[in-house]
């Protein structure tokens, strides 16, 4: 969350803005859920903020905001500030876990330095000690004084334990938080960020390694109108349909996201572009073989169709390049008809 806000939320502003986002989102007909409450608290916090405009513009346009539409506004403007927040936050719990164990290293070097001199000092005694009492009370010395180094390094030794699992504990966090930062909530695939970085790596290792890699687009077929007759709750159970089906052809090393509202891409990295052809061709035929029902009704949906386009990796093509031509080729599926897969090459062969 942006400080302002967060000042905001914390300062006496706070309940009439709360109560303002509320009030806001009954009028624009917006579920109160979590995400979509933080949406509008940014929104109306900082009407002018990149997130505000956005929201306004989608308002003003008489879009629906659906929970695909929540989750990606929130992947394009919240993540980067949670995630800081988090790692802030670990940051924090490192730095206190940090200094109490260099505090306790600190405090075990003394005691071995004083530990020492007790030891040199005793050797000196017991050279000039003359009968067995003197010996005695050296030796009684000495024993109280390794039970002390004892009990010290035990001591240090559960410090350190302990900061071992704290930092473990950490570690995990950390790494759920990258997850979840790198998932889109409603499919569970890649989200837009975590794909552009893929394909971005993808491009370097095809260029560098001269191997062959393949990028397709995938977009549900009249997804506008489905949305429109179904209500928005079942055009998102749509695109957890389609991606479920996009995953399940998706194994590693190929990367299946969700590229944008009902935009899908998966990264066939090492793979020529028959082979990348004929898997989405069998996700096209999936897809398009099951007949849905709206859950709450129970009425027959039908069936949902995709349309395709992927384009193989050029030596000089960057995500960008490749992405545009596999984005030409997903738009001459749809002007050829809907409900088919082109190839790029193709293309430009016709061309
Ligand atoms: P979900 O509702 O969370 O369901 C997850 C998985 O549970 C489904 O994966 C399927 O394996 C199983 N499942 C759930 N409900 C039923 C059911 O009534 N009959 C059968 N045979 N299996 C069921 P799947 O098929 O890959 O679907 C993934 C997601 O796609 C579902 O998540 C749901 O969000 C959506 N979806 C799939 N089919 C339909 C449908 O006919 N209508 C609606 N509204 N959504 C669907």
């Amino acid at each position: 969350m942006t400080s302002s806000v967060e000042t905001t939320l914390r300062g006496p502003e706070a309940y009439s803005l709360s109560r303002r986002v509320i009030d806001e989102m009954e009028a624009a007909g917006v579920w109160p859920t979590p995400l979509n409450f933080e949406l509008w608290l940014h929104y109306l916090g900082d009407p002018e903020g990149a997130l505000g405009r956005e929201i306004q513009r989608l308002l003003a346009a008489r879009e629906p905001f659906t929970e695909a539409t929540a989750d990606m506004l929130a992947a394009e403007y919240l993540p980067r500030g949670r995630l800081t927040e988090e790692i802030r936050d670990a940051g924090r719990v490192l730095d206190r876990e940090l200094s109490s164990v260099a505090d306790a290293i600190s405090r075990a070097h003394k005691s071995q330095a004083a530990y020492g001199q007790t030891l040199d000092k005793a050797a000196t005694s017991i050279e000039s000690a003359g009968d067995g009492d003197a010996l005695k009370t050296i030796v009684g010395g000495l024993s109280t004084a390794t039970r002390r180094i004892q009990r010290e390094n035990e001591t240090l030794e559960k410090r350190l334990d302990a900061s071992t699992k704290e930092v473990a504990r950490l570690r995990e966090h950390l790494e759920q938080v990258r997850r979840d930062a790198m998932t889109d909530a409603l499919t569970n695939l890649a989200n837009r960020k975590a794909f552009d970085e893929h394909l971005a790596a993808a491009c370097d290792q095809a260029e560098a390694g001269g191997e062959q890699m393949v990028l397709a687009v995938l977009d549900v077929d009249h997804f506008k109108r489905f949305n429109d007759t179904w209500g928005h709750q079942t055009g998102d159970q749509v695109l957890r349909y389609v991606a479920s089906v996009i995953a399940r052809f998706s194994p590693p090393p190929r990367i299946a996201a969700r590229y944008g509202g009902e935009e899908f891409a998966v990264i066939f990295p090492r793979e020529d572009a028959a082979k990348v052809h004929s898997a989405l061709e069998s996700i096209r035929k999936e897809i398009g073989s099951r007949s849905l029902r709206r859950r709450s009704t129970n009425d027959e949906l039908g069936a949902v169709t995709i349309s395709a386009g992927f384009a193989t990796h050029r030596a000089g093509d960057t995500g960008a390049t490749l992405l545009e031509r596999a984005d030409a080729a997903l738009y001459a599926s749809k002007r050829a008809g809907r409900n088919r897969v082109t190839a790029a090459e193709a293309l430009d062969r016709a061309a």
